[in-house]
């Protein structure tokens, strides 16, 4: 990829900043794409993001942000406007500046998160799903599993009262679902999603313990490093399909393109 005067400039911001791996697959896609763009990581410590977006604004060649830990649910207020999409999760995980300075911004994660599952043949529709973690990855995965017809959604986190409020809230976005924070018998669920961060360090936990869990269900992660964590180990030995955090993340990336190159498509 040859960076010219004309490339326009994307950074994914985060703290720490070595975990990324956005920047790379975004720059695969705007290659494949043929589009002028190149995406760089950006670590910006969380009492700098007001004055990181303040630069950005004033920066002519940049067309947006990638946003991830922690900052997706930071962000929120200081943008200049929010997607109804991004504002019902309450996180933001990619930014488009407009030309007149405006930052935009959108959630994908749960979109990208949905697209990930079907390419493994596991659908929501219908089905009862186990959600761990409430934090931003767990907000917008939560609306989205809603959003999709699954029949009951529980969601359990480290901090329950995150977790409760998830539920009300997603329950009151979409009746039709029927929410609850409390651990349901694992024997009656389809899908087990873990949301949190807990996997990503050899001596983590299990998030959950999947004794119980059906061959029949599926288990999905949105952790991407370790690609295989011990949660997915455990239930490839018990029988399960199991989706990886990648697919989330390969699944993002077009829909985050198509996004910050609005502006330059029209
Ligand atoms: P976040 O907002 O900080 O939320 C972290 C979540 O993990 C919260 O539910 C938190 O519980 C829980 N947690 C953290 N440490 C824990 C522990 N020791 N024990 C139990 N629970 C714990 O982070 P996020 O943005 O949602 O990201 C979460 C994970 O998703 C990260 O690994 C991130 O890399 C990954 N991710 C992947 C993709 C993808 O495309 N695959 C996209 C976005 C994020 P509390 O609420 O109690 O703190």
């Amino acid at each position: 990829m040859e960076i010219t005067g004309k490339t326009a400039i994307m950074f994914v911001i985060a703290d720490p900043i070595d975990h990324v791996l956005g920047t790379a697959a975004l720059n695969t896609h705007f290659r494949r794409c043929g589009q002028d763009v190149a995406a760089a990581p950006l670590h910006v410590r969380p009492g700098d993001l007001e004055a990181t977006l303040d630069v950005v604004r004033r920066l002519q060649n940049v067309i947006g942000l990638g946003v991830t830990i922690p900052h997706k649910i930071a962000i929120v207020p200081m943008l200049d406007h929010v997607t109804q999409n991004a504002r019902l999760v309450g996180a933001v995980n990619f930014v488009r500046r407009d030309p007149d300075g405006r930052l935009i911004g959108d959630n994908v994660d749960g979109e990208g998160f949905i697209a990930g599952l079907s390419v493994h043949g596991v659908t929501v529709s219908d089905t009862t799903v186990l959600q761990v973690g409430a934090g931003g990855a767990g907000r917008a995965i939560a609306f989205a599993v809603a959003s999709s017809g699954a029949k009951k959604l529980n969601i359990v986190n480290r901090t329950k009262t995150k977790a409760e409020e998830l539920a009300r809230a997603v329950q009151e976005a979409y009746p039709d679902c029927a929410v609850t924070a409390q651990i349901p018998d694992l024997g009656g669920v389809d899908l087990v999603i873990n949301a949190t961060s807990v996997g990503m360090k050899a001596s983590d936990p299990l998030p959950l313990d999947l004794a119980g869990l059906r061959p029949a269900a599926a288990v999905a992660e949105v952790i991407m490093r370790p690609e295989t964590t011990a949660m997915l180990r455990q239930a490839a030995e018990r029988g399960c399909v199991t989706v990886p955090g990648r697919a989330m993340l390969d699944h993002q990336i077009a829909l985050a393109a198509a996004f910050v190159t609005v502006n330059r498509m029209t």
